[in-house]
């Protein structure tokens, strides 16, 4: 239901986790049923924490397993479509090196998972987005790419959605794609932001790029790049967000 990306400095620090849950705050008004991270950590494992409840569960976790300094971050409040509001089904769903949050439906997921546990994909949740996830990080393992990856996953999915996907093997990325969802970049100093609502980063930037149907983006703490699930390089025009806060 919200959903925030965080990308900054090289050097791993504790702003990805602040400027996420902070984001989190931010969009509670939304509504929701759990809460979940997922940090990358340069030359490690990602790591991750989710919970069903308010967010101030999720804080509670984290203050009991404290979460490692990281370089990128994303979280996001689920509010449950598939499968119950439980800890499992919380969000980030992980594959592997690769995490991903997911807003919407995707309808198709029945054959996508199907097609899946055929080929002896194990599942950890009873969502529709997990199928995602497991795609995904197959498909990056082929093309070693993560925007091409998110672009040509988003091509076979039906429904909606807004989703950010980090890879443990580009700790200075998080990617983002849309279709009927919304999905925005923050345009930070030495770091980039992404959300489902500029609510997500206002505390950082007011600086930000609307991503059109179909768009893919990819941002590190000095670049964004925008494309179509084609690939081809999209022009994004930047606007400076209007808001009291
Ligand atoms: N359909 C997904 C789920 O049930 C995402 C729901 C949402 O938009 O938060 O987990």
């Amino acid at each position: 239901c919200g959903i925030v990306g965080y990308v900054g400095s090289a050097t791993p620090s504790e702003r990805p986790l602040d400027v996420v849950l902070e984001g989190l705050r931010r969009l509670e008004y939304r509504g929701y049923d759990s809460a979940g991270v997922a940090l990358v950590v340069p030359g490690e494992a990602l790591a991750t924490a989710k919970k069903a409840g308010k967010l101030v569960n999720l804080v509670e976790e984290i203050a009991a397993h404290p979460l490692p300094t990281a370089t990128a971050a994303i979280g996001h409040t689920r509010w449950a479509t598939h499968g119950g509001p439980t800890d499992a089904n919380a969000h980030p769903h992980v594959s592997g090196r690769l995490a991903v949050i997911h807003n919407g439906i995707v309808e198709n997921f029945a054959p996508l998972k199907a097609e899946l546990l055929a080929s002896g994909v194990e599942f950890l949740s009873e969502t529709d987005t997990e199928v995602v996830a497991h795609l995904l990080a197959r498909e990056y393992d082929e093309v070693k790419d993560l925007t091409a990856a998110m672009a040509a996953v988003a091509r076979r999915l039906h429904g909606t959605f807004t989703l950010l996907a980090v890879h443990a093997d580009v700790p200075d990325t998080v990617v983002g794609a849309r279709h009927d969802s919304p999905l925005v970049v923050g345009l930070g100093d030495g770091e980039n932001f992404l959300g489902s609502d500029v609510a997500a980063f206002i505390g950082s930037t007011r600086r930000a790029l609307e991503l059109g149907q179909d768009q893919v983006a990819t941002i590190t703490p000095t670049s964004v790049t925008v494309t179509d699930l084609e690939g081809t390089p999209v022009e994004a025009k930047p606007y400076t967000v209007d808001w009291d806060t």
